[in-house]
C-alpha cells in the first residue's frame, strides 16, 4: 500500500464540508459576490496540479517540470483574452485583492495619491480603505454618490480628481448598482496625465457578454476577480486590451522603456505572490471555457432580468432601493424606512434574522449611512447565485415575498421557522450537485 492510500480519513473536515454542501443546496443565496461553480470547475481546482510550482509565466518558468501547466495556463490566457476582448492577461492573481495590489506596486511608489469610489459608498476595501495596504502605503482620495440619487455625478468626480491630480484613478464597487461612464473617466484621467483602472469584480461577467458598457477600450487596466458573476474559482485576473510603454520612465537591461504588460507580469511575480496555484489556474481556464458559450449568454442575460425582477418587487413592497434600481446583478436597501415610514430595521438584523430561514445576504453600509459597519442600514442582494440554481423572474417575487415575511416578523420564531420550511422544501427541486 502507497503511503498516501494509508493516510487516515479526515473526517472532521470532511463532515463539515458535507454540512457546507447541505448548506448550500437548502437555502436562498443572495449574496451579491457568491456563485456556485460547475462540477469541472471544482474538479479541476481539487487536481493534482496543486502538487506543482511554477514561479514565472508559460515558457519562462524557474522550476522544471512545467510543460504541462505551461499549456494550462496559455489557454487560461487565450480564452481570458477572447471572453473581454482583451491582447495581455495575467491569470496568476490569487485573489481581487492580490490583482489589484499587484496593479499598485507596478503602477504606484509609496506615498502616491490614489483617488477610488468611497467605501462607504459601495466601494471596495482595495481601493484606498486605511486598513488595507491600498490606504496604508498611498494616500487615497475618494468620490461617491449623491444623497438624493444615489448615483455618482460625473462632473464631481472631474473636479476632484482636478482638484487632487491622483496618480492612478480607480472605478468599480462591490455595492454600486448602475453601469459606469469609463468614456467620461479616461477623458478626466487625461487631463491629469493619470491612469485609470476598473475593478469590474462584480459585473465581470455581465460586461463580458455585452450587457453592460464595455470598459475596456477605456480604462488603462481592467482587474477582476473570477468567483462572482463570472462563476469560476475564487481568484483574480488583470487584463488590457491594449499594452503601452510605461509612463515612469522604467527601462529594460538594454535602454528600452518597459511595456505596462510586463511590469503588471513583475507587480504579480515576484512584486506581491510566489507560486501560482496552477489547480485554480486550470479551474479559471474551465470557466472561462464556460463563459464562452452560448448557455453562458444566456445565463447572463437571466441574472439581468431577475435583477430587475427583484428590484420591482422590493420597490413594490415598499423598500427603499439606493438609485431607485439596477443595471447589474446586485441593488443595496436602505432599510431605515419602508412605504416611507420608519422601519426599526438595521443591516444586522436582517442578516441575523434571515439566516434563521436560510436566505443569506449581508449587511451593507448605505450611502451617508448613520450606523457603524457592524450594524449598518443597508443590505446587498444580488442574482448571480440563484440564477445558476435555475430560478427565473417569477421566482424573484416569491423570494422577496419570503424576505419581506421574515424582516416584518424579526421578532416571530413561529413564522420565521415557517419561511425557512418553504425555503428548504423549495430548494429540494433544485439540486445543485
Ligand atoms: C470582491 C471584490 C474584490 C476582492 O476580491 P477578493 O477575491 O475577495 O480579494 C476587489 N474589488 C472589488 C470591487 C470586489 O467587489
Amino acid at each position: 500500500m502507497s503511503t498516501l492510500t494509508s493516510v487516515e480519513r479526515d473526517t472532521a473536515i470532511f463532515d463539515l464540508i458535507n454540512r457546507e454542501k447541505h448548506r448550500q443546496e437548502s437555502g436562498i443565496e443572495l449574496i451579491a459576490s457568491e456563485n456556485f461553480t460547475s462540477r469541472q470547475v471544482m474538479e479541476a481546482s481539487g487536481s493534482v496540479l496543486t502538487n506543482k510550482y511554477a514561479e514565472g509565466l508559460p515558457g519562462k518558468r524557474y522550476y522544471g517540470g512545467c510543460e504541462v501547466v505551461d499549456e494550462i495556463e496559455q489557454i487560461a490566457i487565450d480564452r481570458l483574452k477572447e471572453l473581454f476582448g482583451a491582447t495581455w492577461a495575467n491569470v496568476q492573481p490569487h485573489s481581487g485583492a492580490q490583482a489589484n495590489t499587484a496593479v499598485f506596486l507596478a503602477c504606484l511608489n509609496p506615498g502616491d495619491k490614489i483617488m477610488g469610489f468611497n467605501l462607504a459608498h459601495g466601494g471596495h476595501l482595495t481601493h484606498g480603505s486605511p486598513v488595507n495596504i491600498s490606504g496604508k502605503y498611498f494616500q487615497p482620495v475618494f468620490y461617491g454618490v449623491e444623497a438624493e440619487t444615489g448615483l455618482i455625478d460625473w462632473d464631481k468626480v472631474e473636479e476632484t480628481a482636478l482638484k487632487e491630480r491622483p496618480k492612478l484613478l480607480i472605478c468599480g464597487a462591490s455595492a454600486y448598482s448602475r453601469d459606469w461612464d469609463y468614456e467620461r473617466l479616461r477623458a478626466v484621467a487625461d487631463k491629469i496625465g493619470a491612469l485609470l483602472m476598473a475593478d469590474i469584480s462584480h459585473p465581470a461577467g455581465l460586461i463580458a457578454k455585452g450587457l453592460l458598457k464595455d470598459p475596456f477600450d477605456h480604462c488603462h487596466i481592467v482587474t477582476t476577480t473570477t468567483h462572482k458573476t463570472l462563476r469560476g474559482p475564487r481568484g483574480g485576473v488583470i487584463m488590457m486590451r491594449n499594452d503601452f510603454e510605461n509612463p515612469f520612465g522604467i527601462k529594460t537591461p538594454k535602454g528600452a522603456l518597459r511595456t505596462m504588460s510586463s511590469l503588471l507580469d513583475s507587480g504579480v511575480f515576484p512584486g506581491t505572490q510566489g507560486g501560482p496555484l496552477e489547480h485554480i489556474i486550470a479551474a479559471k481556464a474551465v470557466a472561462f471555457g464556460e463563459a464562452l458559450s452560448e448557455g453562458y449568454y444566456n445565463y447572463a442575460t437571466q441574472v439581468a432580468k431577475n435583477a430587475q425582477a427583484m428590484a420591482k418587487a422590493f420597490v413594490d413592497k415598499g423598500y427603499r432601493i439606493i438609485s431607485g434600481g439596477t443595471d447589474n446583478h446586485l441593488m443595496l436597501i436602505d432599510l431605515r424606512t419602508k412605504n416611507g415610514v420608519e422601519s426599526g430595521l438595521t443591516g444586522k438584523l436582517a442578516e441575523n434574522t434571515l439566516i434563521k430561514a436560510d436566505i443569506t445576504i449581508n449587511k451593507n453600509m448605505v450611502p451617508f449611512d448613520d450606523k457603524s459597519p457592524m450594524v449598518t442600514s443597508g443590505m446587498r442582494v444580488g442574482t448571480a447565485a440563484m440564477t445558476t440554481r435555475g430560478l427565473v423572474e417569477a421566482d424573484m417575487e416569491r423570494i422577496v415575498d419570503l424576505v419581506d415575511t421574515v424582516l416584518v416578523n424579526n421578532d416571530n420564531d413561529a413564522k420565521i421557522a415557517a419561511v425557512k420550511t418553504e425555503v428548504n422544501e423549495w430548494m429540494k427541486q433544485y439540486p445543485l450537485y
